[in-house]
């Protein structure tokens, strides 16, 4: 009987040690999910500040075109008023066709300026796209980099993290499956730490006094004890 728990007492120690890897190696790929999901996050923000950039773009080639149109429409009107001033049989008529030519002439300077305002603004837009094009092609480039570095150094601590999840496997099929259970359960109430040792008399988990009653039993090992606080199952090791 009394092998039978100090060997078990074994067995879930060993069982600790690779729960205790198995924790810390999924929270290190946790972290590396995160930081790929940020470098995704960046490049995706400045996606999107390109594609407003274009929009702007679009906006400033569409508003040339309007003028250009414009003007066009103006220029024609000048040209029919010309044509009108030369068979015009009154003074009064010279004089009105005379004002009109004249009036559509300042309207062509107003809208002539107001294109190369447009223009500008658009030639200027283009430049901000033309950079932030090459600024986001190298920021994917740099991104997917980051990202194919970040798998690869977590290749290791992935292939790890199967070994240890094989290992406990392994290590519990030496464990009744109620223990095995027990150990699931204290190890989820607990960060992962199901089994410590306890040393002068203190819980090494929650550093709890244990009632020296129940520390000798702890020595003894034979039977399973658990921490009246933590629920730790505990261990002795003679130091
Ligand atoms: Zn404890």
């Amino acid at each position: 009987m009394n092998d039978i728990f100090k060997q078990d007492i074994k067995t879930l120690v060993q069982l600790q040690e690779a729960e205790s890897e198995i924790v810390r190696l999924e929270a290190v790929l946790e972290k590396v999910e995160k930081e790929k999901g940020k470098l995704s996050i960046r490049l995706n923000r400045f996606g999107k500040a390109l594609e407003e950039n274009k929009e702007n773009l679009l906006r400033a080639s569409t508003g040339c075109r309007d003028i250009e149109r414009e003007i066009q429409i103006v220029d024609d009107h000048i040209v029919r008023s010309n044509e009108k001033l030369r068979m015009v049989k009154t003074n009064k008529e010279y004089q009105l066709l005379l004002r009109e030519v004249d009036d559509n002439k300042k309207r062509k300077d107003a809208l002539e300026t107001e294109l190369l305002e447009y223009l500008d603004e658009k030639e200027k837009i283009e430049g901000i796209v033309r950079d932030s094009e090459k600024e986001y092609s190298l920021l994917k480039d740099q991104t997917e980099a980051e990202q194919k570095d970040i798998d690869k150094k977590s290749t290791d601590d992935k292939e790890l993290l199967d070994e240890y999840l094989d290992r406990q496997k392994e290590i519990g099929k030496n464990l009744d499956p109620l223990l095995m259970k027990r150990f699931a359960k204290i190890s989820k109430m607990n960060n992962g730490s199901a089994v410590i040792n306890v040393r002068n008399e203190v819980c090494m988990g929650c550093f709890m006094n244990i009632p020296p009653q129940l520390y000798i039993e702890v020595q003894r090992g034979n039977s399973l004890i658990s921490c009246p606080q933590c629920s730790r199952i505990l261990y002795h090791i003679d130091s």
